[in-house]
């Protein structure tokens, strides 16, 4: 057959023709697609929004600390109260939490616990959206919802679960005029991000402890990478604050806060939970021995116990002998005492800079725990020197869940026997209670 030059060039431009209109079509199919989406997501609003609500309520503190999202507040009622809830709202009541509540003058303040890290388990809550409300059952079973108005500086707020089987959710919290509201999608982890900080004490020009020749700061690195790997086999996302023989937090006079330093990345990698790997150092009392794990005041230590029994268990090394600042075998707080603040208050003076404001004998001592938390643990910044002393995540009311755990002491033989020798033992136990802590079930 042949083909006419005519027909041939009336062929191609029918065919460019048929692109360019299907080119069109689709980019009008697709403008079109657009709009309907955020109809639909309009619509979703009205349809959670719970028509029933009667007042407002106010939340003075709210924060994620570890797991957790915590709040408390305040609300108006005259009221004679039976239950106070916080519930997760689409549609119906998806999910509710009780809440503890006192009546002040003529006001209810309420919260959802006293534990750091406790209250909404945010790992737990399905994907969808809700809006936060609260709800007051009274004594003759008459049931207010109350919308929530934020009256914190943390209107908006997000959040990484856990990894679990290789996936995780993104919750966003926030809250515009009353209207609070958590929105739980699938997201793959940005690569920056990470379930868990570990940091294995000093390094560099700090070796930390020192016995003869054995260096803390070698022991802590060795058991640190292999927990890396432990932790790692289960899933998980580990970032580490160093690999080698070098001070993530000293190089050229940077503090451990600054950009660089090991809170620094704790906070930049949205790690959950801070693990501070160390082992201890009492010259004077070579006798002192055993396993301290350090956590924060208000912290429920669950975690803190299960470290420090499944390191007794795996390495046979005892329950710490040390009597102050103990809580339970092997769990301590350790917070500034009065001649501590007292000192800074004097040096502060003396060397004519602010003082930080916010420390009192609530205020954690170890700085991996302290600076860590943000606002919840009470890290500060002073006036001495912004290169040294500026966390620059000093306000954030998201807060790593932190533990500092001195394995044993370098200066006691025994001690320091099990830390040459069971390095994979405290790997393995350090492993088993991070798994329990966050039920992992593979
Ligand atoms: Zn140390």
């Amino acid at each position: 057959m042949r083909i006419s030059k005519r027909n041939l060039i009336l062929g191609i431009i029918a065919i460019i023709l048929i692109i360019i209109i299907s080119i069109l079509l689709i980019k009008q199919f697709s403008k079109d697609e657009k709009p309907d989406i955020k109809v639909d997501e309009k619509k979703q609003d009205t349809l959670i929004y719970n028509t029933n609500v009667e007042g407002i309520a106010n939340i003075n503190n709210i924060y994620i600390y570890g797991m957790h999202l915590n709040l408390s507040g305040e609300v108006n009622t005259t009221s004679d109260i039976s239950s106070i809830e916080l519930v997760l709202f689409n549609k119906s009541d998806k999910k509710r939490y009780n809440l503890e509540y006192e009546y002040i003058d003529n006001k209810v303040k309420f919260y959802l616990s006293n534990k750091i890290n406790e209250g909404i388990y945010l790992d737990e809550i399905l994907k969808g959206e809700y809006q936060v409300l609260l709800k007051i059952t009274s004594s003759d079973e008459v049931i207010r919802y109350y919308s929530l108005n934020n009256n914190t500086a943390y209107s908006y707020m997000d959040y990484y679960t856990i990894t679990r089987n290789g996936k995780n959710n993104y919750i966003e919290i926030s809250t515009l005029s009353t209207q609070m509201v958590i929105r739980v999608t699938e997201k793959t982890l940005p690569k920056d991000v990470y379930d868990i900080t570990i940091d294995p004490g000093h390094g560099g020009d700090d070796p930390g402890a020192v016995k003869n020749d054995i260096y803390e700061s070698y022991i802590n690195l060795e058991v640190a990478l292999k927990l890396k790997k432990e932790l790692e086999n289960l899933g998980l996302k580990v970032k580490i604050t160093r690999t080698g023989d070098y001070n993530p937090g000293n190089i050229a006079g940077i503090s451990p806060y600054g950009k660089g330093g090991r809170v620094a990345i704790g906070y930049e990698t949205k790690s959950k939970l801070f693990l501070s790997v160390h082992s201890n150092n009492l010259p004077l009392y070579p006798q002192n021995n055993g396993v301290e794990i350090y956590t924060s005041t208000n912290n429920n230590k669950q975690l803190a116990s299960l470290i420090a029994s499944n390191i007794v268990k795996e390495t046979k090394i005892n329950y710490s002998s040390k009597k102050q600042d103990k809580v339970m075998n092997g769990v301590y707080v350790r917070n500034f005492t009065t001649s501590e603040i007292n000192t800074f208050k004097r040096e502060a003076k003396e060397n004519n800079y602010k003082f930080y404001e916010t420390i009192n004998t609530k205020t954690q001592y170890y700085y991996v725990i302290r600076e860590t938390g943000g606002i919840i643990t009470g890290a500060y910044v002073d006036g001495r020197n912004k290169d040294y002393s500026a966390n620059l995540y000093y306000n954030s009311n998201i807060g790593l869940d932190g533990y500092l755990i001195e394995m044993g002491y370098i200066t006691n033989s025994n001690d320091l026997k099990i830390l040459l020798n069971k390095k994979n033992q405290y790997a393995i136990a350090i492993k088993n209670a991070v798994k329990e802590y966050l039920n992992i079930t593979n």
